[in-house]
């Protein structure tokens, strides 16, 4: 036996026996306990793989092989694949969805292990006839906090959404009405104030909302960019306000925009939702409510006109840009889309000089006459 091959065997027992798993053989126990557990085969369509490879701290060095395992699988990394955005310091995820049972396993890893795997019926049909039950389950953390992000990214995935939702959906790491509005939104400013060339949309985030998540997404109008400024303005604002967007062109300085409103309570309405359930955090109504609405709104993709309104349209010049995207200034109140509070004076009380002056002038007047009288 020479030295090399010597040496090789070392190095594969060393391995076997510290039981260190190589990246390869990670990502084939996480696929095999998948294709098993599911089940499914290797070429199935219907199946989402959902995770946050690439984002969670080290989780790099495993992409090369999860991507040659997508390819082995006959799967599509652009259909079958959406990487969900996370912070570094969250654990590294998958979760398996098939669209045709609606199951789904969630796989969590730690150190190159399986530490976790936990398999539910996330079907939209299943969750929204059976709210409870899904909502205890949501409570004691099934898929480990990353439930709503699953259930609303295979339910709409299933229902075939279109690839501009999808990057916005791996961006926001969830799929909520907002996030959709911000899809109609770009959708409805493509139509009515379409970019030509060298343009690029500057847009006001007043208020910020998920919409913008998808703007960003969509447009490359991000916050480091300076082509998103966010702001929160004093109320009152116009109900349902969805944000100042302008077409504008850099190299002539000038611009036209619009102030556009999006109607949740037509949405609402027509889908069935009580408005109110969206902020009942209590009980099962606020994702119920976002998933059913999340749906609904997959009919009206090439609808946006249906909810999207223009409240005001302008042109600017960049002097008026800037003074819109300082802090302090109410770009509702400059386009003059609402109209300014006045300013009420506040009654001013006399400080303690003044006080002390206007006695020492009453006591010398009535020590004066109180003179006079003696
Ligand atoms: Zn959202």
């Amino acid at each position: 036996m020479n030295a090399r091959l010597c040496m090789t065997i070392c190095v594969m027992a060393c391995i076997a026996l510290l039981g260190i798993a190589t990246a390869e053989n990670v990502i084939d126990e996480i696929v095999n306990t998948a294709m098993k557990e599911l089940p499914f085969e290797k070429g199935n369509h219907n199946i989402l793989i959902m995770t946050n490879i690439g984002y969670a701290q080290g989780s790099e060095m495993y992409l090369d092989d999860f991507l040659s395992k997508v390819s082995e699988l006959e799967l599509s990394v652009s259909k079958n694949v959406i990487f969900v955005h996370n912070s570094y310091n969250k654990p590294l995820w998958f979760a398996f969805f098939d669209k045709s049972t609606g199951n789904c396993i969630y796989i969590e890893i730690k150190n190159g292990k399986i530490i976790k795997q936990a398999k539910e019926n996330i079907a939209a049909s299943n969750l929204l006839s059976n709210p409870e039950d899904w909502d205890a389950k949501m409570k004691s953390k099934v898929f480990s906090g990353n439930e709503f992000s699953v259930m609303t990214i295979a339910n709409v995935w299933a229902k075939g959404m279109p690839w501009e939702l999808q990057k916005s959906a791996e961006f926001h790491n969830h799929i909520c009405p907002g996030l959709t509005a911000g899809y109609l939104i770009a959708q409805y400013l493509k139509k009515e104030l379409p970019l030509e060339s060298g343009e690029e949309y500057q847009i006001l985030a007043v208020p910020p909302w998920c919409k913008d998540d998808a703007l960003q997404v969509i447009f490359d109008s991000t916050v480091g960019k300076r082509k998103m400024v966010v702001k929160t303005v004093e109320k009152p604002i116009p109900s349902d306000l969805a944000g100042i967007y302008i077409k504008w062109n850099k190299k002539e300085g000038k611009g036209n925009g619009v102030v556009l409103t999006f109607d949740w309570g037509k949405a609402c309405k027509d889908a069935g939702i009580n408005r109110s359930d969206f902020k009942d955090f209590k009980s099962y109504k606020w994702w119920y409510a976002r998933l059913k609405l999340d749906l609904w709104m997959m009919d009206y993709l090439n609808k946006p006109e249906y909810f999207i309104s223009k409240v005001k349209e302008f042109k600017i010049d960049s002097n008026t840009l800037n003074k819109l995207k300082t802090a302090g200034v109410n770009p509702l109140i400059e386009l003059g889309v609402i109209v300014e509070k006045p300013k009420v004076e506040e009654k001013k009380s006399p400080l303690p000089f003044e006080a002390s002056v206007i006695g020492l002038v009453v006591a010398a007047v009535i020590f004066s006459i109180l003179k006079r009288k003696s």
